[in-house]
């Protein structure tokens, strides 16, 4: 079994506990790896030493062209590794090798785009309303950055986190899942030897109480990033708000995918497919309530009941397979309970159902692509992220009928709508409350376009030129240039 050792300092470090946990396989079981249990000794080493990465050394001095360049660098690297880490993760999650390759071919973007963007960050001169100033701005780095990860896309989504706010100027601290720790541990080799100095880029692994906690805590932070459940996201927000940290959170979703009569049936049966069943339904933005208009609901759920059942389920390595393992077992355990609240609620099962018990799923943690229709938005099954391939559809009327559905729900991450009435495609992502709107498609992101979420699905926005601006504080310059002191007691 690998055994790894966590990155402090441009060092590799033996957890303080002095104790090490076991890392699964969800195809097998079986565990792979052995990952560092790290706890509050090894948050606050990491910490210091970040702290000390940004107000000392070599990195304070760097310009942002020259940030500009190791985040390129970095984006070289990741791309010559891609393959590797892809297998690290699939090994971890459980999760397709197709998908997670395709993954991290395009996680060097995220390191071209924000090196690209590191030194076009501008401040403004204010053209004042008093005379005899010069008032102008600038951005700052905030400092230590702590990013916190979930396991259904390591590395894609720690890209999201660390290329804005390296490309501004801060130090980073990752905080891995502890179910999919090994690739954020083999990916910050490439942040070595691209050049960054010792300290600016840290991992601390462990269990999100023992090691996550104290780094929300830590007096020397200055921002969590975060991206996971909305129990854990509602935890760090009120920690953080006691020390007055900023937060940005990326949480769950229940997100509708909208199928009027006049779509083109084909595409969205395909979108529908592709919005629970991927990633085995393991995605924040999983279409997880599919919406049909009455017209068109029985035809629709038969054409995809059909293409459903084609789908392949086996080793995720295999680039056959296209439904793969659930990643842990409380998430399988999770999802067949879901699965019996659905029945209880008095849904009605079309498909699945079960654990998936195919000679070529051997001992993994495979759940059947489940699909319920007659639910009612009210279940919990429609209201409840349950983060595994189990759908619930439910019709409606009109558009009317479609936007108070898809809007009855506390969530708001994203939402498909299917439909060739392009006035019908425009009212309807305006009157949509979510961080991101398809129209035709779902499950599309880039590096270049916003992304986040609307009510409990978070706070802040990824991804995009304004998400480097989460990572920067903006100070205001005053210089007198030749009014005279007047009363010191009085407003100037
Ligand atoms: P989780 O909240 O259990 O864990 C996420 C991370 O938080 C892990 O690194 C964990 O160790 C850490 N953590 C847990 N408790 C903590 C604590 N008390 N203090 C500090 N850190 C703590 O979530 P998960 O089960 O790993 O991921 C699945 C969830 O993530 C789903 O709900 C999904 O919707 C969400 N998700 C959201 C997005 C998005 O971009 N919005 C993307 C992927 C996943």
């Amino acid at each position: 079994m690998q055994k790894y050792q966590m990155y402090i300092g441009g060092e590799w470090v033996a957890p303080s506990s002095g104790t090490w946990f076991e890392s699964f396989n969800p195809f097998t079981g079986e565990p792979w790896a052995l990952i560092p249990r790290g706890n509050a000794a090894d948050a606050d080493h990491a910490v210091r030493t970040a702290h000390a990465a940004f107000t000392d050394g070599p990195w304070p001095q760097m310009t942002a062209t020259q940030r500009g360049a190791l985040l390129r660098k970095l984006g070289d690297l990741v791309a010559q590794n891609a393959q590797h880490l892809a297998e690290t993760e699939v090994r971890d999650n459980g999760k397709l090798l197709a998908e997670m390759a395709g993954q991290l071919n395009y996680v060097p973007q995220w390191y071209y785009y924000f090196g690209g963007l590191a030194d076009k960050v501008q401040g403004a001169v204010i053209p004042l309303d008093k005379k005899g100033y010069f008032n102008f701005t600038r951005y700052e780095p905030l400092g230590v950055v702590v990013a916190i990860t979930p396991w259904n896309s390591p590395l894609m989504l720690t890209a999201w986190k660390l290329a804005p706010a390296l490309a501004a100027g801060n130090t980073v601290v990752i905080k891995p899942s502890e179910f999919t720790s090994a690739s954020a541990l083999e990916f910050v080799k490439l942040v070595e030897q691209a050049g960054f100095p010792a300290g600016v880029v840290n991992v601390v692994t462990g269990y999100g109480k023992e090691a996550g906690m104290p780094l929300v805590e830590h007096p020397l932070t200055a921002k969590i990033t975060f991206t996971g459940s909305d129990a854990t996201g509602r935890l760090i927000a009120e920690t953080a708000a006691r020390g007055f940290k900023k937060v940005g959170l990326e949480l769950g979703g229940k997100s509708p995918n909208i199928v009027f009569e006049d779509a083109v049936i084909e595409d969205a049966v395909n979108g529908a497919v592709s919005g629970i069943f991927a990633a085995t339904g393991q995605t924040c933005i999983a279409g997880s309530r599919l919406l049909l208009q009455e017209s068109i609901h029985d035809d629709f759920v038969e054409k995809l009941l059909t293409l459903a059942k084609t789908a392949k389920m086996g080793n995720p390595m295999s680039l056959e397979t296209q439904v793969g393992p659930v990643t842990t077992q409380p998430q399988y355990q999770k999802i067949l309970s879901y699965i019996d609240v659905a029945k209880n609620e008095g849904a009605t099962l079309r498909m699945g159902g079960g654990p998936a018990t195919r000679p070529e799923c051997g001992k993994g943690w495979f759940v059947e692509p489940t699909i319920f229709t007659g639910v009612d938005n009210n279940m919990r099954i429609a209201q409840e992220e349950v983060f595994g391939p189990v759908l619930s559809i439910i019709p409606f009327k009109d558009e009317e009928d479609a936007v108070r559905i898809a809007n009855d729900v506390r969530f708001g991450l994203g939402a498909g709508v299917w439909t060739r009435d392009v006035g019908r495609a425009i009212r309807m992502s305006e009157r949509i409350k979510a961080g991101t709107v398809w129209v035709n498609t779902y499950r599309a992101v880039s590096f270049m376009s916003p992304f986040g979420g609307y009510k409990d699905s978070g706070v802040g926005r990824e991804n995009g030129q304004s998400a480097i601006y989460e990572y920067l504080q903006m100070k205001s310059v005053w210089i007198n240039t030749g009014v005279k002191t007047g009363n010191p007691f009085v407003m100037r």
